[in-house]
């Protein structure tokens, strides 16, 4: 009887690990079974700061790779401009390279509106913020021959106040899905997480479209990237590629033309987005 018990225990010691275990692990490593429809996803690219007069010029060489990339050539995005900054839209070359952007097909928005460079709205008098964004619109209005009617606040800043002076000026906020976290320039000028930081973005995104109300609607993605930032213009195209590839590995169906070629389109999924998610706590410098 003894011998019997003991050879079971032998045998449970024998088994588990040599059977159990492998098991065990080739469950964990199987990937999830995707969904039979998958979410379709949409990118919208964004850009604050700019326009950049710096040479070579950051802001000229994205609009290049937007124009033509292996992905996707002609996609068109939206420049959140300072169109006062003094060594920014408040030159006369970064006015050019507005006319440019704008001339190319983009949107361009109110970031900084201020002649004193990159100013949180919520540490300006009402006054000056007033003041300030009516000379930015008309800027724009001279160069786009239309109002804009979209902003993204400095640091992603806000209040009830900066608000509802936006609303009484006809301007909508966008703030951002993702960012590339590429806002501020330190010694190093890089970005060493890049690939990660879309990742955990995109996977967070794609958990919440399982709830979506409209499931058979694209979801639609806004980035947050700086046209200031040299790396950002050096390795646009790299950005594109991996928002293809990071959005097919969570999970979503990635259409043949995944990126917002027509301005008017883009126009209304931004409006959209304005209204669905009027206040984000993820801003961005
Ligand atoms: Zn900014």
């Amino acid at each position: 009887m003894v011998d019997n018990q003991a050879a079971a225990k032998a045998l449970l010691y024998i088994f588990v690990p040599a059977v159990l275990l492998p098991l065990l692990v080739s469950c964990r490593s199987v990937p999830p079974t995707p969904p039979a429809d998958p979410p379709s996803i949409r990118f919208l690219l964004t850009f604050d700061d700019g326009p950049s007069i710096k040479e070579p010029n950051p802001t000229l060489q994205i609009l290049d790779q937007l124009a033509t990339n292996a992905l996707q050539p002609g996609i068109k995005a939206l420049f959140f401009v300072q169109t006062g900054h003094p060594r920014g839209g408040g030159t006369p070359q970064g006015r050019d390279v507005m006319r440019r952007i704008h001339a190319e097909g983009h949107l361009l928005g109110l970031h900084s509106t201020s002649l004193r460079g990159h100013i949180d709205h919520t540490q300006v008098s009402t006054n000056e913020l007033v003041r300030s964004l009516l000379d930015a619109k008309s800027l724009l209005r001279e160069i786009t021959g239309a109002d804009p009617f979209f902003i993204r606040p400095p640091f992603g800043a806000c209040n009830l106040t900066t608000r509802r002076i936006y609303k009484e000026l006809g301007l909508h906020m966008l703030m951002a899905d993702i960012r590339a976290r590429d806002g501020v320039i330190y010694g190093y000028n890089g970005s060493l997480r890049r690939r990660s930081h879309i990742r955990e973005g995109l996977t967070t995104l794609y958990r919440q479209s399982v709830t979506r109300v409209s499931p058979d609607e694209p979801v639609d993605v806004v980035l947050n990237f700086h046209d200031v930032n040299p790396y950002t213009a050096r390795h646009m195209t790299d950005y594109l590629h991996i928002l293809v590839e990071e959005a097919q590995r969570v999970g979503f169906h990635v259409p043949a033309r995944p990126f917002f070629d027509r301005q008017d389109l883009m126009a209304d999924a931004v409006l959209c987005q304005c209204v669905t998610h009027p206040v984000s706590p993820r801003g961005g410098p």
